[in-house]
């Protein structure tokens, strides 16, 4: 967050800059990156330095039915379970990036089980407006970011109902809905709980 002045702080060489020093960024709560212009230049040198990205070059560089044969195999492969398994990992990254949570994970640790382990229904993937089922990546303990040991992959629906709630907030909720269903009288409050 840049100070009074409009001072903040590089997150890659430390040095505190002035905000005109730091590209704007739709992706941070504070509206710039947190690396200012000449990290981010570095960056983004080494990045292309880089062979994945040479390779992703040569791709935009080759003939054009080179190209559509590239594309029509990442058409092919973003269906598979492996692609997306990556679109699982790739998407939580930029929320996570977004909500500047912790994101330690690889794709690795996205591993879909056949059911829910929270509603123990069949997991498959679903489409747009049909997805209670589809596989999506949760994070165990809110609080915590996506790290390795804090992620699983549950139903969207379970995902849903789930949100940011921790575990005492459900417990309650869940006791007090039945309460209210069986027409007992009085809510329990929060301090009245038994855990
Ligand atoms: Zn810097």
């Amino acid at each position: 967050m840049p100070d009074a002045r409009g001072f903040m702080q590089c997150s890659r060489c430390k040095a505190e800059k002035h905000t005109n020093d730091f590209h704007r960024s739709t992706l941070r709560k504070c509206g710039f990156d947190s690396r200012c212009k000449q990290c981010s230049r570095a960056r983004v040198r080494a990045h292309h330095a880089q062979p994945a990205a040479k390779a992703r070059q040569k791709i935009r560089d080759a003939e054009p039915e080179v190209r559509e044969a590239k594309r029509i195999h990442h058409a092919w492969w973003i269906k598979t379970l492996e692609g997306k398994r990556w679109t699982m990992w790739h998407c939580a990254k930029l929320r996570a990036r977004k909500a500047d949570i912790p994101f330690t994970i690889t794709r690795e640790h996205v591993v879909v089980p056949e059911r829910c382990p929270l509603l123990d229904v069949p997991l498959s993937f679903g489409t747009r407006t049909d997805r209670a089922n589809s596989p999506s990546l949760d994070r165990i303990d809110p609080r915590l970011g996506y790290v390795p040991g804090n992620v699983w992959v549950i139903s969207f629906r379970a995902n849903a109902i789930k949100q940011d709630a921790l575990l005492p907030e459900l417990e309650l909720l869940v006791r007090n809905l039945a309460r209210r269903i069986q027409g007992l009288p009085g809510l329990q409050t929060d301090s009245e709980r038994v855990l």
